[in-house]
């Protein structure tokens, strides 16, 4: 069982209603644990890893299952916690989950590095938002007063203190904002230090392809692989990123399905489980030119430096191995992952024109990742029908800013049985109305 401390420091804030659902988790985890239990967490990227660590406590046995972890977007990723600079027009539900997830981070961070003796790189310096051209830091600052308004913590910033600031940018920038609550990681040494400490913690992996998920019983769930093999776990989580639409369901149409045994199990309906797509993001990894691996001085930047170049976005990230990462495009191509011309060529020219001396780098290599997106693009996170399955997918660009909070939220609905509040609006079911 686990102690206070530790699913306290899984809370945004402490207070008596915090704590009184907390005293009601433990207490409804001790009926979890009167038979033993064994999740399955399906994909290895950020989200599966990191449900799999906040579910470590609960569980007798936790299984992770992915067919080929070297293809997860989360490797991809720039790995910006980004609550204020991604806060867009129309989007404030997903705001407030992104400043929940923000505040975890640090806690969450703390403890992984602890449990895994890795360093995960987070960088607190914060984030510049620059315009090239008057028209650009238009754009930004019509956003910046939408921030601004909600409350959201961002100050103007000179084209002559951002130089002063970070001396490699251009001096013929427009000027912009600086979000200093927006931090980064970085998603390869996250993910290592996640799959270390749930190595140390007793998690097995398998490298699986699952094509279908069956549900036979409440408490006992099938997840079956391409070579045919069952694997059976107590509790499913579903966390395969943008292929999720790939795995087919054999479910019951009765509901509800919890508690008693379902009978008939029937296929899912047509658009079941639900309607991600992929949205393609390519980046270049860079780094300077006699770069010594040993002997890395410092960053290539301080902060984080993000930008409008003729109504183009691009950002600059610098890596503790010395790396700079350029990125990301943003192209709904399906599932092809190549890296093209156009998108390299781009990002290139948008991000020398922001900082010059970045032709001088040497290209380490070109990537692409696949974003999980929703219709509406806020994440699925929850229950099928109120089942021992849960959704955790549809991240979209900020799945390594949530990845701490749905891991709890999805440990917390496990535990409990019950959908925490803060995972009500992203139900898998509101895509599935039709279908029901
Ligand atoms: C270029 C780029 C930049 C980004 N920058 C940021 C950023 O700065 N900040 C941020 O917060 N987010 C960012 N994101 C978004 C973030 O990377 C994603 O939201 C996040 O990685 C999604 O994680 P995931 O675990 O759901 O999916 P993935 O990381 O794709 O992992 C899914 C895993 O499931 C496995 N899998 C799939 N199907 C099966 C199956 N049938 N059986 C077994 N295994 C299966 C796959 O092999 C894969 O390993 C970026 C994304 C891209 C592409």
């Amino acid at each position: 069982m686990p102690g206070i401390e530790k699913l306290g420091a899984t809370l945004t804030q402490t207070s008596i209603l915090d704590i009184l659902a907390l005293l009601d988790m433990m207490d409804k985890m001790t009926a979890v644990k009167e038979s033993p239990t064994k999740l399955l967490v399906v994909g290895a990227g950020v989200i599966g890893l990191s449900v799999a660590w906040h579910c470590r406590d609960f569980f007798d046995e936790i299984t992770l299952i992915d067919s080929d972890p070297d293809q997860a977007a989360s490797l991809v990723a720039g790995g910006m916690l980004a609550p204020v600079t991604e806060a867009h027009f129309g989007e404030e539900t997903l705001i407030a989950f992104n400043l929940s997830a923000a505040k975890l981070y640090p806690s969450f961070v703390q403890q992984l590095e602890a449990s895994s003796n890795c360093c995960v790189g987070l960088q607190t310096t914060g984030t510049m938002c620059l315009g090239k051209n008057t028209s650009d830091l238009a754009q930004l600052t019509q956003l910046a007063k939408f921030q601004e308004k909600l409350g959201l913590n961002i100050k103007p910033l000179s084209a002559s203190k951002a130089k002063e600031m970070e001396p490699l940018l251009s001096s013929r920038l427009a000027g912009g904002y600086l979000a200093m609550e927006d931090f980064i990681v970085e998603p390869i040494e996250l993910c290592n230090a996640l799959n270390i400490a749930l190595l140390n913690n007793g998690v097995a992996s398998i490298r699986e392809e699952i094509v279908e998920i069956s549900l036979e019983e409440p408490n006992l769930i099938s997840a079956i692989t391409s070579s045919n093999t069952v694997i059976t776990g107590t509790h499913l989580c579903l966390a395969s990123g943008s292929q999720i639409g790939r795995i087919n369901f054999s479910f019951s149409s009765n509901r509800p399905l919890s508690g008693g045994k379902v009978a008939n199990p029937q296929p899912a309906p047509e658009n079941f489980p639900l309607p991600i797509r992929p949205v393609r993001g390519q980046i270049i990894r860079l780094r300077p030119q006699r770069f010594d691996s040993n002997s890395v001085n410092g960053l290539f930047t301080n902060h984080t430096v993000r930008a409008y170049v003729d109504g183009k976005h691009v950002y600059i990230l610098s890596r503790h191995n010395g790396e700079v990462v350029v990125g990301a495009t943003s192209e709904e191509q399906g599932y092809h992952k190549a890296n093209t011309v156009e998108g390299i060529y781009e990002l290139l020219k948008c991000a020398q024109d922001i900082i010059p001396s970045i032709r001088e780098l040497e290209i380490v290599r070109l990537e692409s990742g696949l974003r999980p997106a929703s219709p509406d693009n806020f994440p699925i996170v929850g229950p099928l029908y109120s089942t021992n399955i849960c959704i955790a997918t549809g991240h979209y660009r900020n799945g390594i800013l949530q990845a701490p909070i749905t891991g709890s939220l999805v440990a917390k609905y496990f535990a409990t049985g019950q959908i925490p509040l803060e995972i009500k609006p992203f139900s898998p079911e509101r895509f599935q109305e039709s279908a029901l």
